[in-house]
């Protein structure tokens, strides 16, 4: 019997310039055509929810499929084409970034009315992804500056800087590429999970701006900044893990019993937290990817909390070929290579080295 498949995704939408996360979308046409190959292939498309409870038939081939972050466009752009296949799928949220409004765009995060209909729908399944999507300085050493053409790689300077922005990161997201400062110094950085946050002095700040902006300044001799303690960082992680839990829990009346952390960022610690407060499993982060996905599934049924690996599709598109037709090969090989189907792995590694993928 070969591996469970769980599948990451993230946004659909077919307007990938309107906001920075665009890099992270599959367009509507592209969702469709790997959703055509899972179909032919026979595959039965299901939730965490529906993994853990058992509501699939084992004899047959199956595969999870997970969307994170709660992107609006899941529920108006990926919705009708989950519902086209008989598709069910689980949403990873954040409850401290879900949205107080939508704007006409299908971008954002869902709101609280929003996550409810999608829970509702019969289509997904709301899991947590932590309180936050943020991202720390772990150090004071600087590894970059901020300048406008670095937004896609920089955007959460934004959260950092506005704390409303994860609020409002809608089809008009691309306005605060201007609004973080130019010069801004990119401090040794990570996940808010995966580690103590240093907290920069503003007054360093701003003479390692108006250096960057080529003013002529006194040398800087006061404090660069002050990092978290250990209390404050346990704390943190506390809330993090176990009121986004609650919180779900509270707002949509079911047991959350999955946790996927942002960008597979983790701590012993946190991974304790988690086990304590009730999670059955979380996803593991692609780089400490171990064992098998049935042995893992096993382990959790019997009541041990676990980790599950996920794949994804390469994302990689040379630009010269349409979406759907694409999107149709990356999943057949992607899928093939898998199952560890030899002309597949072949295949894939020869389109990889043409398309460096
Ligand atoms: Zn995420």
């Amino acid at each position: 019997m070969h591996d469970i498949p769980i599948l990451m995704l993230h946004t659909v939408n077919d307007h990938p310039q309107d906001n920075p996360m665009g890099e992270l979308s599959v367009s509507s046409k592209g969702l469709d055509a790997y959703l055509k190959v899972l179909k032919q292939w026979k595959y039965q498309m299901i939730s965490m929810d529906d993994l853990l409870n058992d509501r699939y038939d084992p004899k047959r081939n199956f595969i999870v499929l997970t969307f994170d972050d709660g992107y609006k466009d899941n529920l108006t752009v990926a919705m009708p084409v989950l519902k086209k296949y008989g598709a069910r799928a689980t949403i990873f949220v954040n409850p401290a970034y879900v949205s107080p409004e939508s704007d006409d765009s299908d971008w954002g995060f869902m709101t609280w009315e929003e996550v409810e209909q999608a829970e509702k729908s019969g289509v997904f399944d709301i899991q947590a992804h932590t309180m936050t999507h943020e991202f720390i300085f772990t150090s004071d050493k600087v590894v970059d500056y901020y300048t406008p053409d670095k937004f896609h790689k920089y955007y959460w300077l934004a959260w950092m800087l506005y704390p409303d922005a994860p609020n409002h990161w809608n089809g008009k997201a691309n306005r605060y590429r201007d609004m973080i400062p130019t010069g801004y110094p990119v401090f040794e950085y990570g996940r808010r999970i995966s580690g103590k946050k240093f907290i920069p002095e503003q007054a360093y700040v701003d003479y390692l701006i108006g250096k960057h902006n080529g003013q002529k300044l006194e040398e800087y001799t006061g404090s660069h900044g002050t990092y978290e303690t250990e209390e404050d960082y346990q704390g943190y992680i506390r809330w993090e893990i176990e009121d986004c839990k609650k919180i779900l829990e509270d707002k949509l009346d079911k047991k959350i019993h999955t946790l996927c952390f942002p960008g597979g960022g983790y701590t012993d610690f946190a991974l304790d937290i988690a086990r304590k407060c009730g999670y059955q499993c979380y996803m593991t982060a692609s780089r400490m990817r171990v064992g098998n996905n049935n042995d893992h599934l096993e382990n959790v049924k019997k009541g041990n909390f676990c980790g599950m690996n996920r794949t994804s599709f390469s994302l990689i598109h040379p630009g010269v070929l349409p979406d759907a037709f694409f999107d149709y090969w990356v999943a057949k090989l992607s899928l093939g290579t898998y199952q560890n189907k030899q002309p597949y792995r072949t295949f894939k590694k020869l389109m990889s080295k043409i398309f460096h993928a």
